[in-house]
């Protein structure tokens, strides 16, 4: 019997350094993946121009390698390195968009966010704005609704969510969920980009043209995968299987960010910490290791149990990776 091979991807944005929140998702991805003997995919997710940093893939990359990292394919292995970065692979997402411009699935929309909030009559949460489908049936292609707005503005594609649809599907780590996106999220964005060239279209399209069928991410994405898995529906493609880990916080409980004090992986390595002591101090966190353990990645595999991993967010302090038996830098 063949036995169809487990395919993951790490997928950074280069919007920033590594850190403590991203590196844990990625352990876990890269674990998962390792310890059923699957095929590991490196993806760099640079559609979010704006908030791109120069420098930051390399910087993301060496850091990774300098954890213990590797991976089999895409970026950093070789010749096709470029088909391996989101802002090189517009004609595949245009194609995409293509075949649902035609499905009727997509229009574009020139609400911007301050149209779309004061037309909301309950509050709503940041992550997801309700959309009601003002633009829907409005305009006849992109051009017709961009020349409606000012110059420095374009419209967005949405794609259009079909009323009482259902969308429920297993979650690895959280377990069923159900979501009735015509409820949650109208119709969405796909992309701002004439295109179509957007996290949504883009992550569904490559992780099926890179034969991705495991996911391993963060929760702040569980809600949006049912609009991932409308995509895939609406090209006639499979979704992969989904695991949705819970996000690092800080002490305050909102997700580690800046506020938190400098996290990234660069600040510890440049203070001359081992990377044995970044990884132990993960590997705790996931109920593999004593906190004070220092482990490599490798070593990390033969405990890896994906059942011990908690459920509720990983607290971050700034003392975790303290020891008091070595000399440390001043942390
Ligand atoms: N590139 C995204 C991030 O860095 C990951 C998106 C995904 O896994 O679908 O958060």
């Amino acid at each position: 019997m063949n036995q169809i091979e487990i395919k993951g991807r790490l997928a950074p944005s280069p919007t920033g350094a590594l850190h403590f929140g991203n590196i844990r998702t990625f352990m876990v991805a890269w674990l998962m993946l390792r310890s059923r003997g699957g095929r590991v995919v490196m993806r760099i997710e640079d559609l979010d121009h704006p908030k791109n940093k120069p420098g930051a893939v390399a910087a993301m990359i060496d850091d990774l390698r300098w954890l213990g990292f590797d991976w089999d394919e895409g970026y950093g292995c070789g010749d096709s390195d470029a088909e391996y970065v989101q802002s090189n692979r517009m004609d595949i997402y245009e194609r995409a968009l293509h075949k649902l411009k035609s499905a009727g699935l997509v229009y574009p929309c020139t609400c911007s966010r301050r149209d779309i909030e004061a037309g909301l009559s309950a509050p709503h949460s940041d992550e997801c704005l309700y959309y009601g489908g003002t633009c829907r049936g409005q305009f006849n292609d992109f051009e017709s609704a961009r020349s409606t707005m000012p110059q420095n503005r374009i419209p967005a594609w949405r794609f259009r969510v079909t009323e009482g649809e259902v969308v429920d599907f297993t979650d690895g780590f959280h377990g069923a969920y159900t979501q009735v996106p015509s409820e949650v999220s109208g119709d969405f964005v796909l992309a701002r980009h004439p295109q179509g060239a957007g996290y949504m279209l883009a992550v569904v399209v490559d992780d099926d043209a890179m034969g991705i069928n495991q996911v391993v991410r963060g929760d702040d994405l569980l809600s949006a995968t049912p609009r991932h898995i409308l995509i895939y529906r609406a090209l006639g493609l499979n979704p992969p299987e989904y695991f949705h880990l819970p996000l690092v916080v800080g002490p305050d409980g909102r997700r580690l960010a800046k506020r938190h004090g400098d996290t990234r992986v660069a600040r510890y390595r440049e203070a001359g910490m081992k990377p044995q002591r970044i990884i132990g101090a993960l590997a705790a966190s996931c109920g593999w290791a004593r906190h004070d353990e220092e482990l490599s990645l490798a070593a990390v595999l033969t405990r890896f149990d994906f059942a011990s991993i908690p459920h509720a967010p990983f607290i971050w302090r700034d003392d975790i990776l303290k020891r008091t038996d070595v000399h440390s830098p001043p942390y």
